[in-house]
């Protein structure tokens, strides 16, 4: 191999920041240099089973023809154009399809570039709404251990001590966090469980613009899979009091959970929905933020209006047009079936892990998986390890993970799990 064909990872470590890590005792990077189906290929040729779906994103696999040749040809007529004043096919198709997979009431969709843009969009929306109706309403009400993106208002509703509130005092507004909820996904309800929320909700209901919550999976924050009745309730205290519910389905919107939005475990729609990641298939960096019509139209009776965002890349057709085919995909896939095989696999093999001394639960919901472990593992070492075992596994803390593409066969699952039981095994 020429030299002038590898990647210049010793640049890559002297100037490129990764996502959380330091300049001063960077880790390793591995250098990919192209991707098909579950595998990821390494410079050396390795080639890695992808147990992340790089961030919950590519649910059909890398380099999908279908999705290939829909970003080829948008290319060949236009990658982007400004959403000023101008419309096109690849947005209108896509809100269009949205507007109908979603909830009934959400009706309205802004489109955005990244999961956190569409948060903050969320947000503004809110504050605008009651801002229109002359109510002074600044703050938002979530639970603790979420995880809602890395700008500042997202940061400002995500846990505060993951997130490091403490850095930004001064800066960052302050929200109020109830107690995350405890009740697991398949547990027996407990009604206590909402406790703490409602006392909140009660307190704060006159300040409250929104109550924003991830539904059914903490996923960044700590891979917690609650009781549906826990987001049940919350819809029920939104609707007394009169507050808004925003949904955060960046992670879990497209499937992920075994259902297509993961509010769906609970029946119930908020007047917001945020979502990202799995949009495009993991092709492009593309977000949407949806709420009513009663929303919206309030948005816009207010002082301003209209709603007050219009980022320079709303709306890119090259990403839009990736979108749609995804979301065609998706519908003639048959993802109910292979989440569904992908969950049945998960609930025969995490358990043969969970019989290994530094484990301390396992368990699973649709196309995830997590194994959390005692004592917080030791990011270089075991990212190395995954990597010997020809998979692509990245802890944080002390879950390991995983929530591989809906594609993946039984035989690459079984390897992933196999990997993960041998590493965790060997720490
Ligand atoms: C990833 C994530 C975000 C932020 O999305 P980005 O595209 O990384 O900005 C927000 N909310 C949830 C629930 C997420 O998982």
């Amino acid at each position: 191999m020429q030299k002038t064909n590898n990647i210049d990872i010793d640049f890559d470590k002297e100037h490129v920041w990764h996502p959380y890590t330091s300049t001063v005792t960077p880790l390793p990077c591995y250098p990919v240099t192209s991707a098909q189906g579950v595998y990821l290929t390494l410079e050396d040729g390795t080639q890695l089973i992808d147990g992340m779906s790089s961030w919950w994103s590519t649910i059909h696999g890398y380099n999908h023809p279908v999705l290939t040749e829909a970003a080829k040809a948008q290319l060949d007529k236009m990658s982007h154009v400004m959403f000023g004043g101008i419309t096109h096919q690849p947005a209108v198709d896509l809100c269009k399809k949205l507007i109908a997979i979603t909830p009934d009431p959400l009706d309205k969709v802004f489109l955005a570039d990244s999961g956190s843009v569409a948060v903050e969009v969320a947000l503004k929306m809110a504050l605008q709404y009651w801002h229109a109706q002359n109510e002074s309403r600044a703050k938002f009400l979530t639970v603790s251990n979420g995880y809602h993106g890395d700008t500042f208002a997202a940061m400002s509703v995500t846990d505060p001590t993951n997130s490091m509130h403490s850095i930004y005092k001064g800066f960052l507004p302050e929200h109020i966090f109830a107690k995350s909820p405890e009740c697991g996904f398949g547990d027996n309800w407990d009604e206590t469980d909402i406790a703490d929320f409602e006392e909140k909700m009660r307190l704060h209901h006159q300040d409250l613009a929104a109550v924003i919550i991830e539904p059914i999976v903490q996923g960044a924050g700590g891979m917690r899979f609650y009781h549906p009745t826990y987001l049940k309730r919350i819809r029920e205290l939104c609707d007394k009091y009169n507050v808004l519910l925003i949904a955060d389905e960046i992670a879990v919107g497209f499937g992920r959970t075994g259902k297509l939005f993961a509010c769906e475990h609970a029946e119930i729609s908020p007047d917001i929905m945020c979502l990202g990641k799995a949009l495009t298939g993991g092709y492009m960096t593309l977000s949407a933020t949806l709420t009513t019509k009663h929303v919206a139209d309030t948005v816009c009776s207010g002082e301003a209006q209209c709603f007050m965002h219009g980022p320079t890349f709303m709306g890119n057709p090259l990403a839009c047009a990736v979108a749609n085919a995804s979301l065609d995909l998706l519908a003639e896939n048959k993802w109910q079936q292979q989440v569904k095989n992908i969950e049945q696999q998960l609930s025969l093999e995490l358990p043969l892990i969970a019989e290994l001394e530094n484990v301390k639960s396992v368990r699973w919901l649709g196309a995830i998986g997590v194994v959390e472990l005692h004592h917080p593992v030791e990011m270089k070492s075991i990212q190395e390890k995954f990597v010997q075992q020809g998979v692509w596994v990245r802890p944080f803390g002390k879950l390991v993970y995983i929530m591989p593409p809906f594609i993946i066969s039984s035989s690459q699952l079984t390897l992933l799990t196999t990997a993960i039981k041998k590493v965790i095994s060997s720490i």
